[in-house]
């Protein structure tokens, strides 16, 4: 890796097609509109989500795993160490139907009996970990998620056997956080009681869109009466903090279908939102094809769906956070923002950064704080390599001290809007160079540079991606006019 450097990265700048201009906010002037317009297409271009960093399709240095168990042993020290604890994510992929706008590793089947053995086999992979990490004391526990997939395709038994199988092996921390991502069309009230009953107080609910127009080309058929009904379920089974996913970018979305959407949102309303850009890559998600590119809105007419959402919100009462969350003032969400503890993983944004990360299940990722690690993303081999008695992880990444510097700066970028390095500590040459990679988003008046300083402006919040671009030591690799990344608009 080049830490020095001062040749451009991969483009931050060049542009897309012109667009139907109609969606654009009514209240920007037409000289402010038509610059506003030109900065959205010159900057539309692949980049990363900046999950993690470095992202996935940059991890090259991949560790052994005596090296992945040995670093999070380390970090699980340092956790005891720290009175802090470890988090757990345990992905169950099964899926009903495919939404096709999905970029998840999901497994679609209509049989019951899968389930059952899947827990088997994550219970059987914990405990591979388990005696391969050889603690003295039970690993203290401080959150705990259940995404997928639908975890909520599993019955309401195989979810208590789930979990209380994880729990054997635990020691709750105080504070523990135990939160579950869950399809309302697929979402009992057995479910909601045991997870209730096993400490589970957050509930993510995927919505995306409410209207029927773009539900039926997503095909993801679901009415606000039944997100209602969950809703009132989950919260008199005393889950405290509802959060609902909604996308922007969907094909026939448009001002009128986010206003719809947003105000039935209003009326249930969630103490947290994720509204996330539609992220388009046929290329590794085929179920993608199923609607035409041209129903797409992109570019500056898919900016507007955000802002004109983002209006609604920030009127009904809540903060937004990140790029693209909210959240109502008295959740630990907005604390997090103002306490400047804010993180952001494969998760979205969360409230505390907690490692190690201990990824279950097929397709999940680690991170130990030194080292990412991704399990085996076929479900087939997945299951082979556990019930062969192997931790079924099939690549990573070790960061070097390069990576954990530059790491540090993407997410103050990416949860504060500003970072700096002029303390030893968070300098490395390849900072010198970048404010070469940032002469035009600084005339562009996206940043303010200091010598050891980046602040991103309030008009440079929209380009966020492109801004954390020049911070990336890896993006230089990629063979030119390779698309591997969504757009970042
Ligand atoms: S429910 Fe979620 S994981 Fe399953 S297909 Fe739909 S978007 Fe993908």
């Amino acid at each position: 890796m080049d830490s020095t450097s001062t040749q451009p990265l991969v483009s931050i700048g060049p542009l897309a097609r012109a667009e139907d201009l109609s969606a654009l906010p009514d209240s920007l002037s037409s000289s402010t509109l038509t610059e506003w317009q030109s900065l959205l297409k010159k900057y539309d271009v692949p980049g990363p989500r900046y999950t993690s960093y470095p992202t996935i399709l940059h991890w090259s240095d991949d560790p052994t795993l005596p090296e992945w168990l040995q670093s999070v042993s380390d970090s699980l020290d340092a956790a005891e160490a720290e009175k802090t604890g470890a988090a757990i994510y345990v992905h169950i992929p099964f899926c009903r139907s495919l939404c096709t706008y999905c970029g998840c590793n999901s497994r679609i089947t209509q049989n019951t009996q899968v389930g059952g053995r899947y827990v088997k086999t994550v219970l059987q992979e914990w405990e591979l970990y388990c005696d391969a990490l050889q603690r003295q004391n039970p690993i203290p526990l401080t959150e705990l998620h259940l995404g997928g997939g639908t975890p909520t395709y599993l019955s309401a038994e195989e979810l208590r056997e789930l979990i209380t199988g994880i729990l054997a092996n635990v020691v709750r921390t105080p504070d523990a956080e135990f939160s579950i991502e869950s399809d309302p069309r697929v979402t009992t009230y057995e479910q909601l009681a045991v997870l209730s009953e096993l400490g589970f107080r957050r509930l993510s609910l995927g919505i995306q869109d409410f209207d029927p127009r773009v539900q039926r080309a997503v095909n993801r058929i679901q009415s606000e009466e039944q997100v209602r009904q969950t809703t009132e379920s989950a919260r008199e089974r005393g889950f405290t903090s509802i959060n609902y996913d909604l996308i922007y970018g969907l094909p026939f979305q448009t001002q009128q279908s986010i206003r719809q959407t947003v105000d039935a949102v209003k009326r249930l309303r969630p103490e947290r939102i994720a509204f996330y850009a539609y992220a388009h890559v046929p290329w590794v998600k085929p179920g993608q094809r199923h609607f035409t590119e041209v129903d797409l809105p992109t570019g500056d007419e898919k900016r507007a769906l955000y802002d004109f959402g983002r209006e609604i919100l920030l009127e009904a009462g809540y903060r937004e956070i990140g790029m693209d969350h909210f959240a109502l003032p008295e959740d630990s969400l907005w604390e997090a923002t103002l306490n400047k503890t804010l993180h952001r993983n494969f998760m979205g944004y969360t409230s505390r950064y907690v490692a190690p990360l201990i990824g279950l299940g097929v397709s999940s990722i680690s991170d130990s704080g030194t080292a990412f690690a991704q399990n085996e993303k076929d479900l087939e081999i997945y299951s082979e390599r556990v019930n062969r008695g192997e931790i079924p992880i099939f690549r990573g990444h070790k960061l070097s001290e390069q990576d954990r510097i530059l790491r540090r700066h993407v997410l103050n970028l990416m949860t504060r809007f500003e970072t700096e390095w002029s303390e030893p500590a968070f300098h490395v040459p390849f900072l010198n160079s970048v404010s070469k990679r940032l002469v035009e988003p600084l005339a562009d008046n996206l940043v303010n540079l200091g010598d050891e300083r980046c602040e991103v402006t309030e008009k440079g919040r929209a380009f966020l991606r492109n801004i954390c671009m020049a911070f990336d030591s890896h993006l230089r690799a990629d063979a030119p006019g390779k698309q591997l990344f969504s757009r970042t608009i």
